[in-house]
């Protein structure tokens, strides 16, 4: 028998760099999910933009469960079938012409920014080995990936920090112009600021990104790793822009729940990553590339491009409703299903108030920074659960607006 388990458990046995919710979900099924004691949430949050596919799919069991039959884990002294079709799916479906897998988006960026100074080194030599990011960036948690990111509250405690990265504004071309010249091997951006706010790209913000760095020869990165897989009703947000990188990363969505990232590259890039250059273990497992080939298939398709398109008006319409009734918030903004909803003055730096006011109403809602209520749900959630998260929302805003002088 499993001994019984509670959340108080989690403030004594778990390492406290999270804060998690006070209820324990025990249970999902498409945009539901149960806690311990079966109350039932409508998941606005998609685990945070990775269960683009809802709960429970059924293709994406018996892709997992026909895997989990056949063959885990082999390590990369060979290949698998599953991991072959989803290279080859990516590759069919983007510029990419060679993939590389791993397990997470920070290894995905870790591996992109890798591959930039390898290549620059092998290229031009060690001195080509900036590299030009952007503040509010977040790209993972790794020392390399978290130095990259534009927060210094998540790395100057670990410090020292890997050298040669220096950060620009974002939407901002002219900073980033000051910073990028021959010594940069990279520029690594968000096309959708993700973590950082819901911060969507200008378009000539990218462009111009684009042309700087084919200028000095350094490489464009794009971090897709919350904006990928369909979540801006396209399948991968350069699409949407018009603006081709030569790295991508991609994960979170890949795998639909089951970890899998991946970075995306050209033959000419991907050749400097020689034999033993870079690795991981679990990279490219089959149990992942058998779920995130089924994910794949399911989310590319130009129905499923238009379904986002169409809930993203259902959460435009609701919020601009709730808005013109409560004026709470200064901006809704986004694209597709990652939406922000930025507080008004009188409610900044509420958005954790109201993240947990939701839960209360029997929604689940993410944050992004502490004034941004943020959305990044299933791509196939229900109108009705749309309707119903929205109504459970308003109630969840009424009551901190009603809490907010107190
Ligand atoms: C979540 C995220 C990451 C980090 O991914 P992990 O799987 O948590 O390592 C990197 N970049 C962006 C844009 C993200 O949203």
């Amino acid at each position: 028998m499993n001994p019984s388990v509670s959340r108080e458990n989690f403030d004594r046995w778990i390492v406290p760099t999270y804060a998690p919710a006070s209820f324990v979900p025990v249970r999902a099924e498409g945009s539901t999910l149960w806690d311990q004691q079966g109350n039932a949430y409508i998941d606005f949050a998609g685990g945070i933009a990775v269960n683009a596919l809802g709960h429970a799919h059924p293709d994406l069991q018996q892709a997992l469960q026909q895997q989990a039959a056949r063959l885990w884990h082999t390590g990369n002294g060979y290949t698998n079938e599953p991991i072959l079709r989803l290279a080859k799916q990516l590759i069919d479906a983007t510029f990419a012409d060679r993939v590389f897998f791993c397990n997470s988006g920070a290894e995905a960026n870790e591996a992109a920014l890798k591959l930039a100074r390898k290549y620059a080194h092998d290229q031009a030599g060690e001195q080509k080995s900036g590299i030009v990011a952007f503040k509010n960036a977040f790209h993972g948690r790794t020392l390399f990936t978290v130095s990259a990111g534009g927060q210094p509250a998540y790395s100057k405690d670990f410090a020292p920090l890997p050298a040669g990265i220096q950060h620009a504004v974002y939407n901002d071309l002219a900073s980033a112009a000051a910073l990028i010249n021959d010594q940069t091997c990279a520029v690594i951006v968000e096309p959708i600021q993700g973590e950082g706010g819901v911060v969507p790209a200008e378009p000539a913000f990218l462009r111009g990104l684009r042309e700087i760095c084919d200028r000095h020869q350094a490489l464009l990165i794009f971090d897709e790793v919350q904006s990928g897989v369909g979540r801006t009703g396209s399948l991968y947000a350069y699409m949407h822009y018009g603006v081709t990188p030569d790295v991508l990363t991609t994960a979170k969505a890949l795998g639909g729940g089951f970890p899998i990232g991946a970075m995306l590259t050209t033959e000419k890039l991907a050749a400097a990553m020689s034999v033993g250059t870079h690795g991981t273990t679990y990279g490219g497992n089959p149990l992942a590339g058998a779920v995130g080939g089924k994910v794949m298939e399911l989310i590319n398709t130009p129905e499923m491009m238009a379904g986002v398109a169409l809930r993203h008006q259902w959460f435009i319409d609701g919020l601009n409703g709730i808005n013109q009734r409560l004026r709470l918030f200064s901006e809704i903004r986004g694209l597709g299903l990652l939406i922000g909803c930025v507080l008004n003055q009188d409610y900044s730096g509420k958005a954790k108030l109201i993240n947990q006011a939701a839960a209360k109403e029997g929604l689940m809602v993410l944050i992004a920074g502490a004034s941004v209520v943020r959305f990044a749900p299933s791509l196939i959630i229900s109108e009705e659960e749309v309707k119903e998260g929205l109504a459970r929302f308003e109630a969840a805003c009424r009551a901190v607006i009603e809490g907010a002088g107190s």
